[in-house]
C-alpha cells in the first residue's frame, strides 16, 4: 500500500505527502500531525523552536505508565 495524504504546509504554502504509514503511526502515539513539509521542518531543527509541542505530549504521556508491579507478601 503506497497511500499518502496531501497535506499543505502553514509555513510555505507547499503541497507535502504524508505516508498513511506516518499518519497512523503519529494518531496511534498521540502525536501532532506534521503540518510543515520536510523543508520547513528542517530548517526550523536549526534554530531552536520554543513551540515543538513535544513536551505538551510528554507531559499526556508520563513517564510513570506502565504495568504495575505486583509485589507478592513475602511467603516462605
Ligand atoms: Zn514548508
Amino acid at each position: 500500500m503506497s497511500t499518502v495524504r496531501e497535506e499543505q504546509c502553514i509555513q510555505c504554502g507547499a503541497t507535502f505527502q504524508v505516508s498513511l504509514e506516518e499518519f497512523i503511526y503519529k494518531l496511534d502515539h498521540g502525536m501532532k500531525l506534521p503540518k510543515r513539509c520536510k523543508d520547513c521542518r528542517r530548517k526550523n531543527r536549526e534554530t531552536p523552536d520554543p513551540y515543538l509541542g513535544i513536551r505538551q505530549v510528554m507531559r499526556q504521556y508520563p513517564s510513570t505508565k506502565g504495568p504495575r508491579h505486583h509485589v507478592h507478601g513475602g511467603v516462605l
